[in-house]
């Protein structure tokens, strides 16, 4: 787990880099899963590649005990994303598929003998 310290001057930084989140570029496994996302550099035309546990920056290199902006606007830009609520067709969708799998617990079909 990634533990945000808004006293430290990083934290204003990656508040800033998360959000661009939506310019991050992805990187995906053959699965079509998000393993990385690229994050701009302050230096024009570079990305670093960034988890939750590692970024390619130099700051992460010379600090590996601290967590860098990178690191940090990704668990942001994650928490955001947790945060957001569902849109309505993905809740529908969903209980369509719980209810379609139950039997039906009574009949609506009446006889009258
Ligand atoms: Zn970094």
């Amino acid at each position: 787990m990634t533990m945000i310290d808004s006293e430290d001057p990083r934290f204003a930084r990656a508040l800033a880099l998360a959000d661009a989140s939506g310019s991050w570029l992805k990187l995906r496994d053959q699965a079509g899963h998000c393993i990385a996302v690229g994050i701009p550099s302050s230096k024009p035309g570079l990305h670093y590649r960034v988890t939750r546990t590692t970024c390619e920056c130099e700051d992460q290199q010379r600090h590996p005990h601290l967590t860098c902006k990178h690191r940090l606007a990704l668990a942001i830009a994650l928490a955001r994303k947790a945060a957001e609520p569902m849109p309505a067709s993905v809740v529908i969708d969903g209980l369509s598929r719980i209810l379609s799998s139950r039997k039906p617990i009574y009949s609506t079909n009446f006889r009258e003998d």
